[in-house]
């Protein structure tokens, strides 16, 4: 794929946005945009920037997705992946942490969400320039290699092993939470005291606004063109992040086939859910919830976002109602009105 059309259908690939982009009011000048971790990142530290500071962030992005991408070949992660069946892979702390993560969401959702997903992934290859709808042989085949409870985490030698051959991490749902946390511990550090990290559509909105007012963060209308949003968040220190039908998606003989794939079935997820977005006060929770919450549908969902401190959802449904946490609608401002609060 051509460079630029890579980065125009990554342009196209988050659902979240700061509104003033929204608006097409000029971007303060400070921002700065990256090709990171598949797609396009954004941080704008608005009077806090300086070329040194951004240097370290994007350094830093950089680092986790050398670490952490199934694209590129020597990363930690494709690493393991070659070895799957074969011997432990030595890791870094970063995967560590983000593979804790992932199984502990793997745990909660009985692997409705599971990091071993890859061969699946892989079989769909949606958001590629060459999706495909598996035979249903292969389908089976990608499921009997999905399970999180054959990833091997040694502490002590700090290794990953894989038990199966032909198993596969993909990290996809979790790993741009986990570089927004990092991006915001370093901006701490640094005594910056208001930024928005963007990393396609998985938004942290650090600190305060100036004044001390709240950031407003627009949500994609599903149904609609990108960068129609169907109402408002308002938020400050929180991260927000969407998953949805319409982030990434193929369209193979006139139907559409999103990229949140059932690991029962081995099909995108149909259950009547558009999108469903987390607000949380680590991303990494955001991300790995919004992908688990679509994956497990809206009542049990919502009920593991509800046992989660902190983390609040709101969820967009096919027949346009809205449904949220008590915490999630407090924030929230609808200004679609083809779409209904339901309480
Ligand atoms: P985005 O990548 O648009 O931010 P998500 O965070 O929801 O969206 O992650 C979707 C990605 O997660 C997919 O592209 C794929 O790589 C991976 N994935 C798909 N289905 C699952 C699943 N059931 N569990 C874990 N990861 C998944
Ligand atoms: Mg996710």
């Amino acid at each position: 794929m051509k460079a630029y059309t890579v980065i125009k259908s990554l342009l196209t690939s988050c659902g979240l946005f700061p509104v003033c982009l929204l608006l097409a009011c000029t971007e303060p000048p400070q921002a700065q945009a990256e090709l990171v971790l598949g797609t396009i990142c954004r941080i704008n530290l608005y009077e806090y920037g300086s070329p040194q500071l951004y240097g370290t962030l994007f350094s830093r992005l950089r680092e986790i997705e050398m670490t952490m991408s199934i694209t590129m070949a020597d990363t930690a992660v494709a690493k393991i992946n070659q070895n799957a069946g074969i011997r432990p892979v030595p890791v870094p702390l970063d995967l560590m942490e983000v593979l804790d993560q992932a199984l502990a969401y793997a745990a909660l959702s009985e692997g409705a969400f599971d990091p071993t997903v890859g061969p699946l992934v892989q079989r769909w290859a949606i958001g590629s320039e060459h999706p495909r709808v598996p035979e249903a042989a292969e389908i089976e085949e990608a499921l009997s290699l999905i399970n999180w409870q054959d990833v091997v985490i040694d502490r002590d030698a700090a290794t990953v092993f894989l038990r199966r051959s032909g198993m596969a991490l993909d990290l996809g749902a979790i790993a741009k939470g986990y570089a927004a946390d990092e991006i915001a511990k370093i901006l701490q550090r640094a005594r910056v005291t208001g930024a928005i990290i963007d990393l396609g559509g998985n938004i942290v909105a650090y600190g305060a606004k100036q004044r001390g007012l709240p950031w407003s963060i627009g949500i994609q209308n599903p149904l609609d063109s990108r960068g129609t949003y169907l109402g408002i968040f308002a938020i400050q220190h929180k991260s927000i992040v969407t998953s949805g039908v319409y982030e990434r998606y193929a369209e193979i003989e006139g139907k559409r086939y999103h990229h949140i794939l059932s690991t029962q079935d081995g099909y995108p997820v149909y259950n009547g859910l558009l999108s469903v977005t987390i607000i949380a006060d680590r991303s990494i929770d955001a991300d790995a919830l919004s992908t688990t919450a679509f994956a497990l549908g809206y009542e049990k969902g919502r009920a593991l976002v509800e046992s989660v401190d902190h983390a609040e959802a709101l969820f967009i449904f096919e027949d346009k109602r809205i449904q949220g946490t008590p915490g999630a609608l407090a924030q929230f401002t609808l200004r679609d009105t083809q779409f209904r609060l339901i309480p």
